[in-house]
């Protein structure tokens, strides 16, 4: 894949990366538990055999990567965990009577923190009281997160028995000076005995998370990890970009901002890799962060036009409401989005009350429904055709989009789109920059005054 830098620098600016519409800063408490548990009721009688996706957050991690971007708690108290796996499951059984029994569960995904610091038995404790209350599909992709540093040979076994069929490990770099800048020593044996246990249980799809714009990373360092990722053959890689935010994130400040590369540096050690991925490795662009091999499930999505976003990122199973146990999980149903609150003593007074801990969200308007739809086909399937969106939501595109047009027309002349009558197709340069092309259909953004705007990360 070709990268031209020159078009990255123009047009490397802070945007959001569109995991929802409108994005999270826009949710507000006014949409809080009572909303939310009146969509759950509408959605389940109007829809009672749509497919289901479940994200449990387990936010507790043995130490803090410096650059930790999630919502973690540290903790080496195994009771502060234990209660906080009695609450989750206290949490599934609030929502539970409020969803149809005939909904398959196609997609569940165990994200943090590090899944992996629970115990084995915790693990197959969790699952089993999933699949207890929930009619998963023999299909469904169940994912989990591992973090190879403390992770066995039994966790492992115990999340293959719990029919996990995707494991997404921690990499980040493999240079030893990155990892301790960091605070994530992880030796590169770790990792390769991780995958090698997760293939020997069959747990066949295997992804791996890089980070670049970490501090002392350098083209060399950036081209050794690579190395070695290709060398383990995952089945998808994702490569995000470090956001360095001291004044939100306190603990970034443990990053010495000197050893941090220039934004030039940053721009360089993102196209090659970018180049080394598609070029040298063969793994086929997805969009934003994401790798996957041609044959992969997400690559084919692509190709056929149905690929979707969620809050876990990109995703094959489109149509899916998502619903989120534990802290600062977020709900996507198609008419609501709802977050549960972000401190574990709200939480665990909420579920006290047998309330869900819900504690604020967004309804979108038939307006943000529109623009949704537009935005998630540019990021998803590079492509928008006018009359299919006309017909679906009664608009006349031209008239209705014409500002977004106007804003599209530079972006077309550098070659990121093409402007046709009938469609809105995203060019390979412009999927590097596919945020760029997005943002223009954004009316939050556009309408905010500058001072009222979030704080999103850069393009690159
Ligand atoms: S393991 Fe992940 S969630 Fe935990 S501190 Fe490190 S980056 Fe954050």
């Amino acid at each position: 894949m070709d990268v031209d830098l020159d078009l990255l620098r123009q047009y490397n600016q802070s945007l959001p990366r569109y995991t929802s519409y409108p994005t999270v800063p826009h949710f507000g408490e006014a949409v809080g538990r009572e909303a939310f548990q009146a969509e759950v009721v509408r959605e389940n009688a109007s829809s009672p055999e749509a497919p289901l996706s479940l994200y449990l957050h387990l936010p507790f991690c043995r130490q803090l990567c410096y650059y930790c971007g999630c919502h973690m708690k540290v903790t080496h108290d195994p009771a502060r965990i234990a209660k906080y796996l009695r609450y989750l499951k206290r949490e599934i059984d609030l929502l539970v009577p409020l969803l149809s029994s005939d909904r398959p569960v196609t997609q569940v995904h165990w994200g943090g923190g590090t899944p992996t610091l629970l115990s084995p038995e915790q693990i197959r404790k969790l699952g089993g009281h999933l699949r207890d209350r929930f009619r998963v599909a023999p299909d469904a992709e169940i994912s989990i997160e591992a973090d190879p540093r403390g992770l066995t040979e039994s966790h492992i076994a115990a999340a293959r028995e719990i029919g996990v069929n995707r494991l997404s490990l921690g990499v980040q770099s493999f240079d030893r000076t990155v990892q301790e800048a960091i605070n994530r020593v992880q030796p590169e044996r770790l990792t390769r005995t991780a995958v090698r246990w997760a293939r020997g249980h069959g747990i066949d799809s295997i992804n791996l998370d890089l980070v670049y714009g970490l501090p002392h990373q350098t083209l060399e360092t950036m081209e050794a990890t690579l190395d070695g990722v290709v060398d383990l053959d995952p089945d998808r890689i994702a490569l995000y970009s470090y956001a360095h935010v001291p004044s939100v994130l306190a603990h970034q400040r443990l990053i010495s901002e000197e050893a941090l590369p220039a934004p030039e540096m940053r721009l360089r050690l993102f196209k090659r890799a970018l180049e080394t991925l598609t070029a040298e490795a063969s793994y086929q662009f997805i969009g934003l962060d994401h790798f996957a091999k041609p044959d992969d499930e997400l690559a084919c999505a692509q190709q056929n036009g149905t690929l979707r976003r969620n809050f876990q990122g990109y995703s094959t199973r489109a149509g899916a409401d998502v619903y989120a146990f534990g802290l600062s999980g977020i709900h996507q149903l198609s008419g609501l989005y709802a977050q549960n609150t972000k401190t574990l003593r709200t939480y665990y007074d909420q579920i006290d009350q047998d309330r869900l801990p819900v504690y604020r969200g967004y309804r979108p308007t038939q307006e943000d429904r529109l623009r949704r739809h537009v935005i998630m086909e540019l990021m998803c399937n590079a492509e928008v055709q006018k009359a299919a969106v006309e017909a679906r939501f009664n608009v006349d595109f031209d008239a209705h989009f014409s500002d977004a047009l106007d804003r599209l027309r530079p972006m077309a002349q550098d070659g990121l789109v093409v402007l046709d009558p009938e469609a809105i197709a995203v060019r390979p340069p412009g999927r590097l920059l596919v945020r760029n092309v997005a943002a223009a259909f954004d009316g939050h953004l556009h309408n905010a005054s500058p001072d009222a705007q979030p704080a999103y990360s850069e393009s690159v």
